[in-house]
């Protein structure tokens, strides 16, 4: 079974708002034009809006791996735990 595989029988009790934030969207838009966290984040949170200018953060999906805690050459990214009830239930470790 393929990680992608395992990743699709995961579920998620999504909150209404985000445990994951950008600090300063300006960062992103002048300083990192590689946007790495649209690369390494496994469950592709992270994308480039090219006409709004700046990364949506689709935190509903997150497997709380907490790769972009450390991934972001400039430390643009809050991290925190989902609150109590909420975020990913793994179903195959
Ligand atoms: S890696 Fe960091 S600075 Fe670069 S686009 Fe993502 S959040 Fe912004
Ligand atoms: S914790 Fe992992 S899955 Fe969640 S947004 Fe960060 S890199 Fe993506």
């Amino acid at each position: 079974m393929s990680i992608q595989d395992k990743l699709y029988l995961d579920r998620f009790n999504a909150d209404k708002q985000s445990h994951l934030f950008i600090i300063d969207p300006d960062v992103c838009l002048t300083k990192c034009p590689e946007q790495y966290c649209t690369k390494f984040c496994p469950a592709h949170v992270y994308e480039w809006d090219p006409e709004a200018q700046k990364i949506l953060v689709g935190y509903e999906g997150c497997v709380e791996c907490g790769t972009c805690r450390i991934g972001c050459p400039f430390r643009n990214i809050k991290w925190l735990n989902p609150r109590g009830g909420y975020g990913v239930q793994y179903r195959q470790g």
